[in-house]
C-alpha cells in the first residue's frame, strides 16, 4: 500500500518493482502509511462516538471541525447556517474546485440490545469498525478528510485548484437539500460523493419523489352512510386506477416505480363516522429528465378520467413537503422531489479518476447507486460533474451491527488522495 500511496500524492511514476527502491525510503513510506491509517480510523471512531441523528449533528460536526483545524493543513474551516462543516485546502496554483461530500447525520440505532457491539462505541473487532454510521457514512467522511489532508501534505500543497471537504447535515430525510448550501458556498467544478460504492465509481442514481393523493368526502353517521361521501371508498377507486399506470423505464437506471407506501383516513379512529378525508402517499423513483410536471401528468390524467365518470370524486395531488430544525436552530424545508442523474462514463474527469485508481492498483467498475444521495442536488439540480466513490456496500447501511472493513476504510482514503491527484495535478 505504501507504494501506491506515494504515487498518488508525491507523483511518483510506476516502477518495475520494490527491488529498486531504497530500503530507508520504504521504511519512511511504511511509517507514513501507518500514521495515515491510524488517523483515518481514529477520526471515524470519534465520529461514530458522537451520536448524530438528523437535526442533532452538532457534536459530530464539532469533532470534524476540530480535527481539520488541528491538522494545520486546512486553510479554513467554516460552519454554515444549517451546520454543514466545510474545510478548504488551497493549492499553490489556480485550478479546479474539487468538493468531497459526505453526510454526518445517521438514522437511529434502533434497540441497542439487538447489537453485538455498542452502536456508539466505535469498537474494533476482526478487522472491522462497528457502529451506527460506520458504513453510512462516517467512515467515508473520515477517509476523505484525511485523504485530502495527506495529499496536500505530501505534495506540499503544490497542486492546482482547491479542495473542499464537507460534512453535510440532514441528508437522511432531505437528500440534496443541505447540500444546496454547500454548493452555493463552494461552487465546485467536481463533486465526489462518498456514499458506499465498494470502491467502484458510481456515475448515476435514480432520484425520488413523494407524491401525496388526498380525497375529500362528506362526514355522516355510519348508521346512515348514504348521507355522506366516504373518502376512503373514493380513495380505493383512485388507488386502483393508479396501479394500472406503468411508470417509465430507463435502460441504465431501471424502473421509475410508483409504489403506494401509506394510507391514512380521518377522523381516526372513525368510530361510527363515515370518513371525510383520506390521504395516500406514493414513492416514485425518478429517472433522468423527469420534471415535477411530467411526473404528475399521467396521474392527473387518470384522475380526470375518473372524475368524468364520478362527479362526487374530489381529489388533490401534490408533492409531499417536509421541514425540520437543524442543530443550529435554523429551519430546513423542501418539497420531496429529488432528481435522478446519470453520466455516460466517458467524460474526461471520470476517465482521469479511473486511470489514476488503476495506476494505484485498484480496479473500479462504473455503476449506479441504487439509493438517493446528495448527488440529486449537485448533478440532478445543478448539473455539476459528480462521481460516487466510497468504502463498503450499500446493504450495510441502516442495519443492526453496522460496520466497515478497516482495510477498505484506509484504502479508500488513499483513493481519495488519488482523486485529488487525478483532477488537480
Ligand atoms: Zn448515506
Amino acid at each position: 500500500m505504501g507504494r501506491s500511496l506515494w504515487k498518488a500524492c508525491a507523483g511518483e511514476k510506476k516502477t518495475d518493482g520494490m527491488m529498486t527502491e531504497k530500503s530507508d525510503r520504504r521504511t519512511e513510506r511504511m511509517k507514513l502509511t501507518e500514521e495515515w491509517n491510524k488517523k483515518t480510523i481514529e477520526l471515524a471512531q470519534a465520529l461514530i462516538r458522537s451520536r448524530s441523528l438528523s437535526g442533532n449533528e452538532g457534536e459530530a460536526a464539532a469533532v470534524l471541525k476540530d480535527y481539520m483545524e488541528r491538522t494545520g493543513i486546512y486553510d479554513e474551516v467554516m460552519t454554515d447556517r444549517l451546520g454543514n462543516v466545510i474545510g478548504h485546502i488551497k493549492g499553490r496554483n489556480p485550478g479546479s474546485r474539487l468538493l468531497f461530500d459526505g453526510h454526518i447525520d445517521t438514522v437511529p440505532a434502533g434497540n441497542p440490545s439487538g447489537w453485538t457491539h455498542d452502536p456508539f462505541g466505535g469498537d474494533i473487532a476482526d478487522g472491522r469498525l462497528y457502529g451506527r454510521g460506520a458504513s453510512d457514512m462516517k467512515g467515508a467522511v473520515a477517509a476523505f478528510t484525511t485523504g485530502a489532508e495527506m495529499f496536500a501534505r505530501l505534495c506540499g500543497k503544490d497542486f492546482s485548484g482547491d479542495i473542499y471537504v464537507a460534512g453535510v447535515v440532514q441528508e437522511e430525510c432531505f437528500e440534496g437539500v443541505a447540500a444546496r448550501s454547500v454548493s452555493a458556498a463552494v461552487k465546485p467544478d467536481y463533486v465526489v460523493i462518498g456514499e458506499a460504492s465498494e470502491m467502484n465509481l458510481k456515475i448515476g442514481q435514480r432520484g425520488r419523489a413523494e407524491i401525496v393523493v388526498e380525497t375529500f368526502g362528506v362526514p355522516a353517521h355510519s348508521a346512515n352512510p348514504e348521507k355522506g361521501v366516504n373518502a376512503v371508498y373514493k380513495m380505493c377507486g383512485v388507488i386502483e386506477a393508479l396501479q394500472k399506470l406503468t411508470p417509465p423505464e430507463h435502460p441504465v437506471l431501471g424502473r421509475g416505480i410508483l409504489e403506494l407506501t401509506d394510507v391514512k383516513s380521518m377522523p381516526y379512529p372513525g368510530a361510527s363516522v363515515v370518513p371525510e378525508y383520506c390521504r395516500a402517499t406514493y414513492d416514485r423513483r425518478l429517472l433522468t429528465g423527469e420534471t415535477r410536471e411530467s411526473v404528475l401528468k399521467p396521474i392527473l390524467e387518470k384522475i380526470e378520467e375518473l372524475q368524468s365518470r364520478d362527479p362526487k370524486l374530489k381529489v388533490k395531488v401534490s408533492y409531499a413537503s417536509g421541514k425540520d430544525l437543524c442543530y443550529t436552530g435554523k429551519e430546513i424545508s423542501a418539497e420531496r422531489f429529488f432528481p435522478g442523474w446519470l453520466f455516460g462514463g466517458k467524460e474526461a474527469y471520470i476517465q482521469k479518476i479511473k486511470d489514476e485508481l488503476e495506476a494505484m492498483g485498484y480496479r473500479p467498475q462504473l455503476a449506479c447507486y441504487n439509493f438517493c444521495t446528495n448527488g440529486s442536488h449537485y448533478a440532478g439540480e445543478a448539473g455539476i460533474p459528480v462521481i460516487g466513490l466510497g468504502p463498503s456496500c450499500e446493504s450495510l447501511a441502516h442495519v443492526i451491527d453496522e460496520s466497515i472493513s478497516l482495510k477498505e476504510l484506509t484504502e479508500v482514503s488513499e483513493c481519495y488522495a488519488g482523486v485529488c491527484r487525478a483532477l488537480l495535478r
